[in-house]
């Protein structure tokens, strides 16, 4: 039968380091097994999907978009502390350390912030030190952390506002290598600003020569022009400019057309409308 041994028993060291000998130093920190004292959440506000992929701590940790039509979303939540596998590289076995939850975090979602302060900024003397890894802040793309369950207004409006800073900053950078620098502009659309200046434009409803909105077209079953999808009219150049009607019923509603110019076969309301109006009128006039 079973017997229940405290972690100090003299019999369970040598059973556990006989049964795990290769892969685990059995000499347990109590650390790893107590329940965390809080989480850490993460949120974002970003449409874009990050994977941060830096070994040991977070190996192709993905960090979800916020869906289309949520101002926010929850992304995932770190215990504090946050227990790490450890390789002992004398004894070839592994052990657990005890990590700060919210340092882990913080340098998760922004690994040149030295701080516990999301909104700390690299003094102009310190950015040649942390230049290397440009693009690597989390923060400025909209991901931001709480100690709640339920980010509160004013987190979540901060977190807006970051990511509108750095949306701002690279439209404005664009703009300005539109008329200096032809090649580096092209060169900054292919790369990962690129897909976040196209994305910062479209926040804005702005339009560039090298960014207008796609919309899905198709060929107009009248005029073979071709169209946007679902519209009611359009002018024609086929028809000399003139407008060519997809949907009789719209264009009327629209105030483009009148009733009296709606074919006979595309007419939707009915003879008898006008025959029981007369029959309705009284009698005596
Ligand atoms: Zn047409």
């Amino acid at each position: 039968m079973a017997t229940l041994h405290g972690l100090d028993d003299p019999e369970v060291q040598p059973l556990m380091q006989k049964m795990n000998a290769d892969s685990w130093d059995p000499r347990i920190d109590r650390n790893m097994l107590r329940p965390p004292e809080r989480y850490i959440y993460i949120f974002t506000v970003s449409p874009r999907e990050f994977i941060v992929d830096r070994p040991p701590l977070w190996i192709k940790f993905r960090l979800r978009a916020c869906p289309r039509g949520q101002r926010y979303a929850l992304v995932t939540r770190i215990p504090d502390p946050l227990m790490q596998k450890v390789h002992n590289t004398d004894t070839g076995k592994f052990r657990g350390e005890a990590h700060d939850g919210l340092r882990c975090t913080i340098d998760l979602l922004n690994p040149n912030n030295p701080t516990n302060d999301p909104d700390w900024n690299a003094a102009p003397e310190m950015a040649a030190y942390f230049s290397t890894s440009r693009g690597s802040d989390l923060f400025a793309q909209g991901l931001f952390i709480s100690l709640k369950e339920t980010p509160s207004e004013d987190e979540i409006r901060r977190a807006e506002l970051r990511r509108e800073r750095y949306y701002r900053a690279l439209m404005a950078q664009a703009d300005e290598l539109e008329v200096t620098d032809r090649p580096g502009l092209q060169a900054m659309l292919k790369g990962e600003e690129g897909t976040d200046l196209r994305m910062a434009l479209d926040y804005f409803g702005e339009q560039r020569e090298y960014h207008k909105p796609m919309v899905p077209t198709m060929d107009c079953p009248n005029c073979g022009e071709p169209i946007k999808k679902n519209v009611a009219f359009h002018k024609s150049t086929a028809l000399g400019g003139l407008l060519c009607v997809l949907d009789w019923r719209k264009a009327v509603m629209a105030g483009v057309k009148n009733k009296s110019d709606v074919p006979e076969e595309q007419r939707w309301w009915g003879e008898e409308a006008p025959v029981k109006r007369a029959a309705a009128r009284p009698r005596s006039s």
